[in-house]
């Protein structure tokens, strides 16, 4: 057996739990190792029930007298049993197990672990962990070494749900953690020997190597070593972030760029102060920083981050300006088609008095006129055709959802032009600059004067009638709604869609009979999805129902309201992106958020942040903080470098990693020497963002 051994050749592990891993992404036994435990109950107290305290956690080993099955008159099913430890007899209650009396029988030698109580003056454990003690139970994977370290023989015979601290793991898809804690542990002594250390001596220093961290975060010894073993794991997790996008950011300053610009800003300043509003200071600051970029010898590859509204193709826009001034043509991707022919009227809006042609190229429009210097167009841009040795800028709006593929398609060339991408997406600073930090990063961190708030509220569910109320009235004096349905899964899929397809039923039967619904969901094909957005934009539909896929860019200052439901489901961040497609115009907007039943105060507390800040850089830092990293891209992008043990809020993890990595690319920018890094980095590359 080796790491890449697929589960389904693993003896023990049958299609069905194949299947069932395949919904968590555990593919390999290499996946398998790498599927961490989310925490530990401490069963390490081996006792007796004599002395043993009441409310604590105890470990006992004793026999099983008697064991049977109880239905109760509401059909439950409790098993119970009568178990002595030569000090007392203890009763265990499991509820709905009745299997529990095949597996468990009269006689059998038990170790138990669980809280002990008393109940009906006995002594009792609820829902015990066991298991038989003549069972033959593989080793815990630790070492030879530690076993002689603890001083005394241990079992050979090694417990894996009791008497010891047992990992636990997240019980999804019908995988116990009983389960994956009997597999793993079966698994992990015959492929240690195969784990090969991938850090080089120097910098794995005093750290755990990695076969025995992984040993560790599965059955550790002790808090101590569970310690080390997830600092070693979180360390790998940043530090190979951090060597591959420092690696990009090497590799991309070797090449040379297209051309060095000149700025003549006489025409710059000209082109400025014909723009039909003034610049904001922070659009000026990073406009600054763009134009240093382009004059110097080395392709620009940098990042702007600016909120929705903050007026990023207007900066796009004057770089490319620039660019042709240099007699270079610039591509503009736009993450769809609509967005592309929105971005197309604007751009040539704005260029039209200095004669600058302007040209679309998408899916459905393949015929950019030979002569635009501009080209706006989606996916189907940048093809080898149009990325000829005249291009000199190549512009990405809203980056999240492609950019790893084209940087890594531009990187190809010999010569490589400038490179700026944008995203609306409030990433904070610790982690673009560990997630992103190959690219140079700028931030528009104002909005234009005179924005309307938008004014959000938490609503409450006795209050939905009224606020259907609301939107009927405002939708009668000409305004236009979008009601984003809840996000049933952490990507869109065909149960969101069909939620999503009732809601939109639902609504248009029982409440807005009169009005023109529209429905709106990722499982729709690109063509259909186009028809809806532009019968939106046109007023022909009213009410938008949708899944959060509403695009991220559309600009329809027409909508003035928008209701998020199940809004628990999404990291703050996320909201006040999906609310800044409403504030577009100048009427006041409302974002109505309602929480699914079952949301808790914690959950009500947390999103009334957005009644309160419209920061979205604020939110996501606060995002990070409540709810962990996974909130701040949505899964998809978190994908490529998930953390699982680390956090991006672990700033000095993060500069000790970033510090490993400078340190490896100086003595050994090629990675020569170092082959698992390089496979590493590798596999990191292979997999894509969507
Ligand atoms: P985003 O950053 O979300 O891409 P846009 O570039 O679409 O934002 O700009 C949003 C709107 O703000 C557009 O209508 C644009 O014309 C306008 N805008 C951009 N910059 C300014 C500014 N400095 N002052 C006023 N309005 C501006
Ligand atoms: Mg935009």
């Amino acid at each position: 057996m080796d790491l890449a051994t697929p589960l389904s050749k693993v003896i023990g592990i049958g299609p069905t739990f194949v299947k069932r891993l395949e919904y968590l992404n555990i593919l390999t036994i290499e996946d398998l190792i790498h599927h961490y435990p989310f925490r530990y109950d401490d069963f390490s107290n081996v006792s007796n029930a004599l002395d043993a305290k009441l409310g604590e956690k105890v470990t006992l080993q004793g026999e099983i007298w008697s064991i049977k099955n109880i239905y109760t008159r509401s059909r439950k099913v409790l098993t119970q049993a009568v178990f002595n430890d030569g000090t007392s007899p203890i009763m265990l209650t499991w509820f709905n197990s009745s299997w529990l009396t095949k597996q468990i029988q009269t006689g059998d030698r038990l170790q138990i672990s669980g809280k002990l109580n008393k109940y009906k003056n006995k002594l009792s454990i609820m829902a015990p962990a066991w298991e038989k003690l003549d069972a033959v139970i593989l080793g815990s994977g630790a070492t030879p070494e530690s076993k002689k370290d603890s001083g005394q023989a241990r079992m050979t015979k090694e417990t894996i749900h009791t008497g010891r601290l047992v990992p636990v793991y997240p019980e999804t898809f019908g995988v116990t953690s009983r389960w994956l804690r009997t597999k793993i542990s079966q698994i992990i002594p015959g492929v240690l020997k195969e784990i090969k250390e991938p850090l080089p001596e120097t910098i794995q220093d005093k750290m755990l190597p990695l076969d025995k961290a992984l040993a560790q975060i599965h059955l550790p010894e002790n808090w101590q070593e569970l310690e080390k073993a997830r600092e070693r794991l979180a360390f790998d997790e940043l530090f190979f972030i951090q060597l591959a996008t420092q690696k990009v950011r090497e590799d991309w300053k070797k090449k040379p760029t297209i051309k060095k610009f000149k700025v003549q800003s006489a025409r710059f300043k000209v082109f400025v102060k014909t723009l039909p509003f003034k610049l904001t200071n922070a659009q000026d600051k990073v406009l600054k920083e763009i134009i240093s970029d382009l004059e110097k010898t080395q392709p620009m590859n940098r990042l702007v981050q600016g909120e929705v509204g903050s007026g990023k193709t207007v900066v796009a826009t004057v770089a490319a300006y620039l660019t042709h001034l240099n007699g270079y043509k610039t591509l503009f991707m736009a993450p769809t088609e609509i967005l592309a022919f929105q971005h197309f009227e604007t751009i040539k809006k704005l260029l039209e008095p200095y004669k600058i042609e302007v040209g679309i190229y998408t899916g459905s429009r393949k015929k950019a006129a030979e002569s635009a210097t501009i080209i706006i167009g989606t996916h189907a841009l940048l093809s080898k055709k149009l990325l000829t040795k005249r291009v000199g800028l190549v512009i990405i709006d809203e980056q999240q959802r492609f950019g790893v593929e084209q940087r890594s398609l531009l990187r190809s060339k010999a010569k490589v032009p400038h490179f700026l991408t944008m995203t609306a997406t409030p990433i904070p600073r610790t982690v673009a600059l560990t997630l992103y930090g190959d690219l140079d990063l700028s931030i528009i961190s104002e909005l234009p004067k005179g924005r309307p708030k938008i004014s959000t509220h938490l609503v409450p569910e006795k209050k939905r009638a009224d606020s259907y109320k609301f939107i009927e009235n405002h939708v009668k004096s000409g305004e236009q709604v979008y009601i984003i349905t809840p996000l049933i899964e952490q990507s869109e899929t065909l149960v969101s869609a069909k939620a999503a397809k009732v809601e939109f039923e639902r609504l248009q039967k029982k409440v807005f009979p009169d009005l023109k619904l529209g429905l709106l969901h990722g499982k729709l094909k690109s063509k259909e999805k186009s028809t809806v957005m532009t019968d939106f934009r046109d007023r022909k539909i009213d009410i938008l129902v949708s899944t959060s896929v509403v695009e991220v860019g559309m600009d329809i200052p027409n909508a003035t309201i928008m209701v998020i439901e199940g809004a628990e489901r999404f990291g703050l961040a996320q909201l006040h992106q999906l609310r800044g497609r409403i504030g577009r115009g100048t009427k006041t907007s409302f974002c109505l958020l309602y929480t699914s039943d079952s949301s808790n105060p914690q959950e009500k507390s947390r999103l009334k942040h957005l009644e309160t800040t419209f920061d979205g850089l604020k939110l996501a830092e606060l995002d990070l903080k409540i709810r962990g990293s996974g909130e701040i891209f949505g899964t998809k992008q978190a994908g490529r470098f998930e953390l699982k043990l680390a956090s991006f809020s672990d700033l000095t993890l993060i500069e000790k990693t970033k510090e490993a990595a400078r340190k490896i690319l100086e003595i050994d920018p090629e990675l020569d020497k170092y082959p698992l890094l390089q496979a590493q980095l590798q596999n990191l590359e292979n997999i894509k963002p969507d």
